[in-house]
């Protein structure tokens, strides 16, 4: 029998959900996640994952998947700590290590993971944590894992992160103080300025932490936004995930031998939590090698990406701050909004809305998603639903 507070519970809050639209349906993909899906029998242009370079469906990656499950199984049998280390996995950390530039890295079972483990097991009481107001959620979550003061900074605002460091500095109440950014934020495509949080953390001792898991593989060649601004030495962890850019699943931790050293006794997922699979590790091995050897999927994705974000301005759609693939369409109403991605999605094209409590109120958009597999015929598509939609909707002219 079922708890009467339990139900009552679901019934109210769903039903409140619903009733101010903010339900979200999912729709299972009956295809490979690639630039075109399947959903109940019909295809679109998928403008919504984050495989940026296609390589979630790349054959080599495939392929080192099965060889390795036939070789090792299909899962690692344990946790990391007692015997769920393969040498696989020290590989693929060694492997990671190099293409960061960074002594060394450990693997966790997402970038999810990772953030919660490494925050935790680095910051505690009597610390504080400085924290972009729009950090993901993982972050959030990480932080309130600990018994850390949080402050939070406005989004990208390096005076009021100089101020409140210099004033917790200055305070003398706290031991470590972290501060803690996005390196590509993932609502609006713009980069954190990192050239100016750290010296920001030069001056008030502050330890560096930039999860990037929407630069590794789009910006630096690839290694990430800390790459992209030459700042290898100066940032002392960074969070990347495999999930993304790589095309697997699995995230990843850099910084000193003694930070991960100290994560290995520390961290309570890779203590507590089964280790990644050996099918995912060779995978992600496999487009660490691609990434490294050839620039040839990150040129077409930011050709396509300069393609698709030309082509809506040229509509006269805004498309906001993004300095990265992610390409949002500001298009306003919450109401407006959900109406232009449900017209989308009957035009053949899956474009997700993104609207208020996860933006402002007001600042609906629809956001875009290019990669490196789509065709010029897609993107033609898509720019073509937008101008039909945008006289119909009234967003544009
Ligand atoms: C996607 C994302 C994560 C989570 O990574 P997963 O590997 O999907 O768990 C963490 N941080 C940021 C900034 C992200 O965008």
């Amino acid at each position: 029998m079922a708890s009467h507070s339990l139900s009552a519970f679901l019934q109210k809050n769903l039903e409140e959900l619903k009733s101010q639209g903010l339900y979200n349906t999912i729709q299972p993909i009956e295809s490979p996640n690639g630039p075109m899906i399947t959903i109940e029998g019909r295809e679109y242009v998928n403008l919504s994952s984050n495989n940026y370079l296609g390589l979630a469906n790349d054959e080599r990656l495939k392929e080192a998947a099965v060889r390795a499950t036939h070789d090792f199984g299909t899962g690692s049998g344990a946790v990391r700590s007692i015997n769920g280390t393969l040498a696989l996995h020290v590989e693929l950390e060694e492997k990671l290590a190099q293409f960061k530039g960074t002594e060394a890295v450990l693997t966790y079972q997402s970038g999810f993971n990772c953030n919660i483990a490494v925050i935790s097991a680095v910051m505690g009481d009597g610390d504080a944590i400085l924290s972009d107001e729009l950090n993901h959620a993982s972050i959030i979550d990480g932080c309130r894992l600990t018994k850390a003061k949080i402050i939070r900074f406005k989004h990208s605002d390096m005076e009021d992160l100089r101020t409140k460091a210099k004033e917790a500095r200055e305070s003398g109440q706290y031991g470590k103080i972290m501060v803690i950014t996005d390196g590509v934020f993932s609502m609006d495509g713009d980069i954190a300025n990192l050239p100016e949080i750290v010296k920001i953390a030069e001056d008030y001792d502050l330890i560096t932490y930039v999860d990037d898991a929407h630069g590794s593989g789009v910006l630096g060649d690839g290694a990430g936004t800390v790459k992209h601004f030459g700042l290898s030495e100066r940032v002392d962890i960074q969070i990347g995930t495999l999930s993304k850019a790589v095309g697997v699943v699995g995230g990843y931790v850099t910084g000193s031998r003694d930070l991960v050293d100290w994560l290995k006794v520390r961290s309570r997922p890779f203590l507590f939590s089964t280790a990644l699979p050996p099918g995912s590790v060779a995978a992600a091995m496999t487009a660490i090698d691609i990434l490294q050897n050839s620039k040839e999927l990150q040129t077409k994705l930011w050709e396509n990406t300069r393609y698709l974000q030309d082509g809506l301005k040229k509509l006269g759609y805004s498309i906001g701050p993004t300095e990265t693939p992610i390409t949002p369409c500001m298009i306003g109403d919450e109401v407006t909004t959900q109406q232009f991605s449900t017209r989308l999605y009957e035009e053949g094209i899956y474009a997700k809305a993104i609207v208020f409590p996860t933006v402002p109120k007001g600042t609906g958009r629809v956001r875009n998603m290019p990669t490196a597999m789509h065709t010029r015929e897609m993107l033609d598509r898509t720019l073509s639903a937008y101008e039909s939609i945008g006289r119909e909707l009234g967003p544009i002219g």
